[in-house]
């Protein structure tokens, strides 16, 4: 088994002189740790559309892979949408996952079921992967709703599989579940380990109860995961990597990440 760590750039950097930087540092940094620091851990990089062929382009015959935040809902190639970015475009640039639901997607765009039932068909008709987010908000975590709001977001795939059933094949390799509390997301709040592995534990079960095949499956957790805290969330055996914001803009925050992964599944 291997952990994931995953870097989740958003709207950032602000130029491609930048982002060129921080591809070199963290380049330079995989490069200079020592094979087993961050061997047991997968790296991958979501930058911005506008940047993910140059990022790709730089990755080339390195370990990290790359990946889109989001593509179209409306075609998985061509079509009159303006702004959008196909999922086949995504491929072409070179990435081979994508980011899916997102909260930000799903508060500032209003990303319902149906629009994410969409983008994960036509990611994985066009072959990527995709790292589907999911978590409650501090109202429905006050509440106590956490499990029925995951069970509600899960959704997406059992509908997925039932419209689809074909899509079994190859899903357990190219799907990723990022469990983000939203209120956890870029505030430095946490929830505690007990709690994000019990949250783990009913994810993993409910994806196997909606196929055999989806046993075990990865489950990250994400919001304000940093070098400090990673040991902690990385020593519970139900989290099985990181999806990092803030801490994917700096080279040695995000390595640090990784290295605590990378130590713990030894
Ligand atoms: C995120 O946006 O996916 C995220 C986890 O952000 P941060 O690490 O900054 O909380």
């Amino acid at each position: 088994m291997q952990a994931w760590v995953i870097g989740n750039w958003k709207q950032n950097p602000a130029t491609s002189h930048d982002v060129k930087a921080l591809l070199d540092d963290l380049l330079t940094a995989v490069s200079s740790k020592e094979q087993s620091d961050i061997a047991a851990c997968q790296l991958m990089v979501a930058p911005s559309f506008i940047h993910l062929t140059a990022v790709n382009e730089r990755l080339k015959g390195s370990s990290v892979l790359c990946a889109a935040q989001d593509i179209s809902a409306h075609s998985a190639s061509t079509g009159a949408y303006t702004g959008d970015c196909s999922a086949q475009q995504i491929a072409d640039a070179g990435a081979t996952w994508t980011i899916l639901g997102h909260s930000e997607r799903r508060q500032y765009h209003q990303e319902s079921h149906d629009c994410l039932l969409q983008k994960m068909t036509h990611a994985l008709t066009q072959n990527l992967g995709v790292i589907f987010c999911i978590g409650e908000t501090q109202a429905q975590y006050d509440a106590k709703q956490t499990l029925a709001v995951i069970d509600a977001q899960l959704a997406v795939i059992k509908d997925l599989l039932t419209q689809q059933p074909e899509l079994i094949e190859g899903l357990p390799a190219r799907l990723i579940i990022a469990y983000e509390p939203v209120w956890a997301i870029g505030t430095g709040k946490v929830p505690t380990v007990a709690e994000v592995s019990a949250t783990h534990q009913h994810i993993k079960q409910t994806l196997a109860s909606f196929n055999a095949a989806l046993d075990n499956m990865t489950v990250l957790y994400g919001g304000s995961v940093n070098a400090d805290n990673a040991d902690s969330f990385a020593a519970d055996s139900m989290i099985d990597g990181a999806l990092v914001g803030g801490a994917s803009l700096k080279a040695e925050s995000f390595l640090a990440i990784a290295q605590a992964f990378s130590r713990a599944m030894a």
